[in-house]
């Protein structure tokens, strides 16, 4: 294997648990995307999934990528098998179906005892859980028929050395984010997700069958529109200011605030076409702009909703780098700045859009 395949990937996720702030409560909002996807997905499936790939196994394998602890993944999931056995209807009534194999994967320390307990009892698929990082090799060589993920792929690998890197004209003193930040960073964090898009898109050329799809559900921005647009990083920005005003109390050090990066990007659909060109193993089959899913709609009525999902799902990082003391009170004042600075949301947009790849014939 490749020294790419794999590098160790950071690790942070979802809050674990049943508990009022785990993410299986506070991820209704990407369930609600995944609502938006649910018609894209089956058309998906329905128009562009070789016929042939459905004769040559017995087994047909579905992995989800980055599943946390559901339920989600289970949705998502459901609908890929629905649409794959309508396919197999759609090809007579004596058409043999096959057994499905899905794998759940995510990084090891997601919590994978969770997600098997709340496994439907009247799936019709066998579960396996996947460990580890999917910016490296997880699957064997043409083994998987179709790769999900839906809100995952905005996460990068790790945080862009040269941000937190005191010496480096990239380091993102005083923020935890690129937005408002110096060209360097911004430039920083786009080399790292290119170079990130370009080992999955190689390690899932690897795994996928030829002929076998990828379909991602990705939150992002609109091409042609600055960082800035994207109402997603300007909650990060946010919650950066929040860290600044407890370091300026004494709460937190300025130097561990300095020391913090969040690393998330968030791409436009051209970036991602411009990394599937260059990767060369996938051919672009749909790119579609999921409607509108409201939660940032009226930022000051639902701030507590948005700080419970942001929280959700990024608690992990800063209890890792700050320890689990400061999580209330940050939160608590990012949600009252929510409120107050609701007009720094005047000019964005919450961008979700859906990938349909085709893994090309070699
Ligand atoms: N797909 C689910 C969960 C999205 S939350 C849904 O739609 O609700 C993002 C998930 O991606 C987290 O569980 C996180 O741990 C996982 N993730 C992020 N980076 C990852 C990586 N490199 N490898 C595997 N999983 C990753």
């Amino acid at each position: 294997m490749a020294a790419e395949e794999t590098r160790l990937s950071e690790a942070f996720p979802m809050k674990a648990g049943a508990g009022p702030n785990s993410y299986a409560k506070n991820s209704t909002y990407q369930r609600g995307v995944a609502d938006a996807a649910k018609e894209l997905l089956t058309k998906a499936i329905a128009e562009n999934l070789d016929t042939e790939i459905l004769l040559s196994s017995n087994t047909f394998h579905i992995a989800d990528l980055g599943c946390s602890v559901g339920p989600n993944t289970f949705y998502a999931v459901k609908n890929i098998l629905e649409s794959v056995q309508s396919k197999y209807q759609s090809k007579g009534p004596n058409s043999q179906i096959p057994e499905f194999q899905v794998f759940f994967n995510d990084h090891t320390t997601n919590d994978f005892n969770i997600l098997f307990k709340s496994l439907p009892h009247n799936r019709h698929y066998h579960a396996a859980g996947v460990p580890g990082s999917f910016y490296g090799r997880i699957f064997p060589n043409a083994s998987v028929h179709i790769v999900h993920s839906s809100y995952t792929n905005h996460w990068l690998s790790r945080v862009p050395k040269d941000v937190t890197d005191s010496n480096s004209p990239a380091w993102n003193k005083g923020r935890i984010h690129y937005l408002k930040s110096t060209d360097e960073v911004v430039r920083a964090y786009e080399d790292q997700f290119a170079r990130d898009m370009e080992c999955f898109l190689h390690v899932r050329s690897q795994e996928i069958v030829n002929g076998g799809l990828m379909v991602l559900t990705i939150p992002g921005r609109p091409d042609g529109t600055p960082h800035s647009h994207a109402a997603a990083n300007v909650t990060y920005q946010l919650l950066g200011t929040c860290l600044i005003e407890m370091a300026k109390k004494g709460i937190v050090s300025e130097d561990k605030v300095d020391a913090f990066n969040i690393p998330i990007y968030y791409m436009s659909p051209k970036e991602l076409e411009a990394a599937v060109e260059q990767n060369g193993c996938f051919s672009v089959e749909g790119m579609e702009i999921l409607p509108y899913v409201s939660t940032l709609h009226s930022v000051a009525k639902t701030a507590p909703l948005i700080a419970l999902h942001v929280r959700a799902a990024t608690e992990g990082l800063f209890k890792l780098h700050f320890g689990d003391a400061i999580l209330d009170e940050l939160f608590d004042l990012y949600c009252k700045n929510l409120v107050a600075q609701h007009c720094i949301f005047k000019s964005t947009e919450v961008f979700n859009f859906f990938a349909v790849l085709k893994r090309k014939a070699n």
